[in-house]
């Protein structure tokens, strides 16, 4: 048992280590060196019996582990729309650890459950959804998705006069689920899990630009879940709300929106991009994408509170809570507050400061896709949101080029396949990329087009 003072000595540590990593943090390359990844076989040691002190496990995370993270933090990570973290929530991160708190409900933390009320009104306001839905904060959009679309067939279910939790799926009314040909893959893997069959979904073809065509919509009824999405992640693209909720809603069946990304323009001047997705019934959407939160916070938002908060209830007789306790809004039961850096980020942002965040991401965007078409690229996407879609003069050329730009250290981004050839990806939505950060990446894209055989 190490004293008061060591342990107090131990945390100054770390924080010392953490300071010294973020001073580095625009200056280190963005994809960890090959030595560095290699230095990790150190931490294949055998499992100690008696343990190591404490500042010697800190000391070896640190001087082996930290040299081989990705720069996802700094302000040249432009792969996934991961985000950085804003320094308000990676303060308040700080301090939630110090708490240590299990954010179930109330009775666990007066503090957490009060934070986490706020944070959820002040999400629904900022993306515009309907004031009084619930806000579950979960670990991801994957889980969050889960948790919306099992209260969406509970409540499809109950309409039928059919007793989910009493009965389960055996023997029940049939419930059809039509998603976007481009759903994101974790939506399908939320639907997997659930039991709705991959090879039984319905699919909704999508335009050139990865949006549903509303002239080929399947046929809804009120059994029917409609999967639509907020931001594809190569386009950036917006399905046509205004055109397929109040059809969907027509027929009786429940929209659900994967907004993980694109959800947060509506807190922007480009809102329009999503008009009328507060119709849907339910959303998921991520904090540790764009509004630039640490992993992992994410929401499952849902229009019937009640139904959110019926599919995911886990009162027991000795932890019986409110109905829109956290452990009966989301997955889990013992949980941490992942609400809080959310609500600090809001907090210190404010309506403008995520307004101008978001803006100034779409508008580096739209001038990344202006230089790179300048220097010979083709940017395959709209560019309407923060994601840039390219391609050089020909499939090896574009592999070449992103290979090289990921060796330079400078950048990093990912590849990716659109309309079955290869591009790459170039997603802006770190808080830290300044103006100066995109012009260096088109100038080393540019360059080294230019010095790759066409
Ligand atoms: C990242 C992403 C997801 C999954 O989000 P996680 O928080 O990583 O589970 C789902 N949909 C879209 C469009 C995404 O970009």
């Amino acid at each position: 048992m190490s004293t008061h003072s060591e342990e107090r000595q131990l945390l100054a540590e770390a924080d010392q280590r953490a300071l010294n990593y973020f001073d580095g943090i625009a200056t280190r390359p963005a994809f960890p060196p090959n030595e560095a990844i290699a230095g990790l076989a150190a931490l294949d040691q055998p499992l100690s019996e008696q343990g190591y002190p404490a500042t010697e496990v800190l000391r070896r995370l640190d001087e082996i582990a930290s040299p081989a993270t990705v720069s996802s933090n700094g302000p040249r990570y432009f792969g996934f729309v991961i985000g950085a973290t804003l320094p308000a929530a990676a303060a308040a991160e700080r301090l939630v650890l110090a708490w240590d708190q299990c954010a179930s409900s109330f009775d666990n933390s007066p503090a957490a459950d009060a934070l986490e009320r706020v944070a959820g009104r002040w999400v629904t306001e900022l993306l515009g959804l309907p004031q009084d839905s619930a806000v579950g904060f979960g670990t991801s959009a994957t889980a969050c998705t889960l948790a919306c679309l099992s209260a969406a067939r509970r409540a499809l279910l109950a309409r039928k006069g059919w007793n989910f939790d009493g009965d389960g799926l055996i023997g029940a009314p049939e419930i059809r689920v039509v998603v976007s040909a481009s759903a994101h893959i974790t939506v399908k893997k939320a639907l997997r899990i659930l039991g709705f069959g991959i090879n039984r979904l319905i699919v909704a073809p999508t335009d050139e630009q990865g949006r549903v065509d509303p002239l080929q919509l399947p046929v809804l009824d009120d059994m029917s879940i409609l999967c639509l999405q907020a931001g594809e992640v190569n386009t950036g693209e917006f399905d046509p709300f205004s055109d397929l909720i109040p059809r969907a809603q027509a027929a009786g069946a429940w929209v659900h929106i994967d907004g993980a990304f694109g959800l947060w323009a509506r807190a922007s001047s480009a809102a329009s991009l999503a008009a009328d997705v507060e119709l849907a019934d339910s959303w998921t959407t991520d904090g540790h994408k764009w509004l630039n939160t640490p992993y992992d916070g994410a929401m499952a938002i849902c229009r019937d509170a009640d139904a959110l908060a019926s599919a995911m209830n886990s009162d027991a007789a000795y932890a019986t809570a409110s109905r829109d306790a956290q452990k009966n809004l989301t997955l889990e039961f013992s949980r941490r507050a992942r609400g809080i850096p959310i609500w600090a980020a809001i907090a210190s942002l404010g309506r403008d400061g995520l307004r101008q965040m978001i803006d100034r991401h779409l508008r580096q965007a739209s001038h990344l896709a202006t230089r790179l078409r300048e220097g010979g690229f083709q940017v395959l996407n709209r560019v309407v949101l923060n994601q840039v879609l390219v391609r050089a003069d020909n499939d090896e050329q574009t592999v070449a080029i992103r290979l090289a730009a990921q060796r330079s250290g400078q950048v990093w981004f990912g590849p990716t396949v659109w309309q079955g050839r290869p591009a790459f990806r170039l997603s802006i939505s770190s808080w830290r990329t300044t103006d100066a950060d995109i012009d260096l990446l088109a100038d080393l894209l540019i360059s080294l087009k230019q010095r790759s055989a066409p």
